[in-house]
């Protein structure tokens, strides 16, 4: 009935999120703790966790409600947090986002590292997308990479989690398979000890959940758009995604399941090629000269 005020499934305050998949309506208490249980057991599943956590983090809504749901899970995940903020050098963008993450983190009491590209590359991304044909995520996604390891491996870090959520999944799982490149499921799976490895523990918290968490924490602000924002094609997936997730609740969490469950039963069947180091860094990467110098070193013969 229209105006009708759904009480949570679990207590008899009032519904904030309702999971449309199970017809579950949940309070702002029982949200956060269903989406704690789950960033908990994903967390659990690594086992013997090192003495240090780094939290990527760029101060959006997904990092910001990870790095909430970490800091509030502390007595049960009792290590040392560091957030991890790349400043890429993006004008009218991320002078903004970075002093959110700075008070993010001052809330919250995480302890904070930044990395510049600047003082990396020699270049912010602005300067740097003046003198290549590249697309801007493709130039950022690679560059940001190894800012983030950088800084992990200065500050000693081992294990560094994401807030890639589940939407994230099932749009690569969707983009992936209209590559019909499987591949690309395996892609960043090549090991070197010198990276630290990676965790999700969002890869089962929609995105919808990840918003609503940032937001009953006080955390959520509403950040300018990066100016470069714009894949084309997951952007037409996304929308295409959350129209069918709409017409036919739980789409998206099958489809980022899907990813999980191929990556685990093909594990075995497709040969992953194994690192290198680069010629020119020293630092990991496919063939001899890696992605990071291959790019820089691009736009500096242009
Ligand atoms: Fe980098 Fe693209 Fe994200 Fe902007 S939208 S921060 S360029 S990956």
């Amino acid at each position: 009935m229209a105006g009708e005020v759904r009480t949570c499934s679990s207590c008899a305050e009032k519904a904030v999120f309702v999971d449309r998949e199970s017809g579950t309506h949940l309070c702002s208490r029982h949200l956060k703790e269903s989406v704690e249980t789950r960033v908990l057991a994903r967390i659990l599943q690594e086992g013997q966790l090192p003495g240090i956590i780094g939290v990527a983090f760029s101060g959006g809504k997904d990092s910001t409600a990870l790095l909430a749901a970490l800091a509030n899970l502390k007595e049960k995940i009792p290590v040392r947090l560091i957030a991890l903020t790349v400043d890429e050098g993006i004008n009218g963008y991320r002078e903004e986002t970075i002093s959110h993450a700075r008070e993010v983190c001052t809330i919250l009491g995480v302890e904070h590292r930044i990395i510049t590209f600047s003082e990396i590359y020699g270049e912010t991304l602005d300067e740097i997308m003046r003198t290549t044909n590249r697309k801007a995520c493709t130039v950022c996604g690679i560059l940001r990479r190894r800012a983030l390891e950088v800084l992990a491996e200065k500050e000693g870090i081992r294990l560094i989690a994401t807030g890639h959520n589940q939407d994230d999944h099932a749009q690569t799982t969707l983009m992936n398979a209209l590559s019909a490149d499987i591949k690309k499921v395996f892609a960043g799976s090549g090991h070197s000890t010198r990276f630290a490895h990676r965790i999700k523990p969002f890869a089962a918290v929609s995105e919808r959940e990840a918003s609503l968490y940032a937001i009953l924490a006080g955390l959520f602000n509403d950040l300018p758009e990066c100016p470069y924002a714009g894949d084309a094609l997951r952007g037409e997936i996304r929308m295409l995604l959350n129209q069918f997730e709409q017409e036919h609740p739980g789409s998206m969490r099958n489809l980022a399941q899907a990813e999980e469950e191929i990556r685990t039963r093909l594990r075995d069947k497709v040969e992953i090629t194994p690192l290198e180091n680069c010629r020119i860094c020293g630092w990991p990467g496919s063939g001899e000269i890696c992605q990071v110098c291959s790019l820089i070193k691009k736009n500096e013969t242009r």
